[in-house]
């Protein structure tokens, strides 16, 4: 089976030679266990934090084995009486074809619902990490004002819409593109600005309109979380997701350079995982179903083909490249 493998450790932005692509056999399979023959592969912006070789929440990757991470497959052989050949299933054992993993490790993806490709996005991690994120971290009650960053992203794009279909009274959302930037008022947020065009802290005040923000759900850090400080609410609840301002940094970055302000203003800022939060995996996942099927949130995905190219696929996700969910397609 062909696997991607980590080849060196990526100093600053990672480059095609920190990848390798190679072969392995499978292993047999032993009682308990199947086959899976992946169809869509997740890649995400975690793994650029396992790829230095520093402790963190989860352990970096291993310099030349198969990289891991999450990924959508079609099981096509079966040692145990919990899956049958055919079942859609979700694991993690991404960045290969093929993968040999107890039955246990695996969860059904309920393909009548939504497509494979949607439990990796939507109805998998990035939407509890959503919906967890803005109801359980930043305690999202109705008529709060909500801004959220890296908001045509994965996660961002979700939180946004969730907020909206809970009756939040306004939802600002930051993006790195005027394509992005008009998406977002498709899907309904109420205004959005590009980053890149004048100082967040200008565009986030006029889209605040003189109301101020109640929560801010972080997917970015550095300026970003600057200019959110600046224009949070007394009682204000900041959820914090990510940081991608500085997954690629070199150097530690000066921003936020107010954080003075939550004394004053009340504020509580919450970092949080989505391992973390699965006791909600059952009432998000019924809740965002509904969604789905009503309409009142959409996804989008971008999908790049084949595995050699997932490398590509990971790096440009970084820069940005995708819209929604990024995916690489077996
Ligand atoms: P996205 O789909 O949002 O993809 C990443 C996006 O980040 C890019 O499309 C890009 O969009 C944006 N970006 C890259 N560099 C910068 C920058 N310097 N400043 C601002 N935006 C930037 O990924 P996900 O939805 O999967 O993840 C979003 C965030 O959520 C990440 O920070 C991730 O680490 C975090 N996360 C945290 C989890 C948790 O458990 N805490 C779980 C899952 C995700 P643009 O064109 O707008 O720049």
């Amino acid at each position: 089976t062909r696997e991607i493998r980590l080849a060196s450790r990526p100093q600053g932005r990672p480059t095609d030679e920190n990848f390798r692509l190679a072969e392995s056999a499978l292993p047999e399979l032993r009682e308990g266990q199947v086959l899976v023959r992946n169809l869509y592969i997740s890649v995400d912006p975690y793994m650029r934090g396992r790829m230095n070789d520093v402790k963190s929440y989860s352990a970096p990757f291993a310099l030349d084995v198969a990289l891991d991470g999450g990924a959508v497959g079609e099981v096509i052989a079966s040692r145990s009486d919990a899956r049958k050949l055919g079942d859609a299933v979700v694991h993690s054992l991404g960045w290969r074809e093929y993968a040999v993993l107890e039955a246990g490790a695996t969860t059904l993806a309920r393909t009548d619902l939504a497509p494979a490709s949607a439990f990796l996005g939507a109805l998998g991690m990035t939407g509890l990490t959503a919906y967890a994120g803005l109801l359980k971290v930043a305690e999202f009650k109705r008529g709060d004002v909500v801004f959220v960053s890296g908001a045509a992203g994965a996660v961002g794009s979700l939180v946004g819409q969730i907020a909206k279909a809970m009756g939040a009274s306004r939802v600002i959302g930051s993006a790195g593109t005027p394509e992005k930037v008009a998406r977002l008022l498709e899907l309904g947020f109420d205004s959005a600005f590009n980053y890149r065009d004048a100082p967040v802290r200008e565009q986030l005040r006029a889209a605040a309109g003189g109301n101020g923000i109640d929560v801010y759900f972080d997917n970015v850090g550095g300026d970003h979380l600057e200019a959110a400080l600046a224009e949070m609410n007394v009682g204000g609840r900041v959820a914090m997701c990510g940081a991608i301002s500085q997954y690629n940094a070199t150097e530690a970055t000066p921003a936020p350079r107010n954080l003075m302000l939550a004394i004053g203003k009340q504020l509580t800022l919450r970092g949080f995982l989505v391992g973390g939060q699965r006791q909600h995996s059952a009432e998000f996942a019924e809740r965002m179903a509904a969604w789905l099927a009503d309409g009142s949130v959409r996804y989008d995905e971008t999908v790049v083909d084949g595995l050699e190219n997932a490398p590509r696929a990971f790096m440009d996700l970084l820069d940005g490249a995708n819209t929604g969910k990024m995916l690489v397609r077996i």
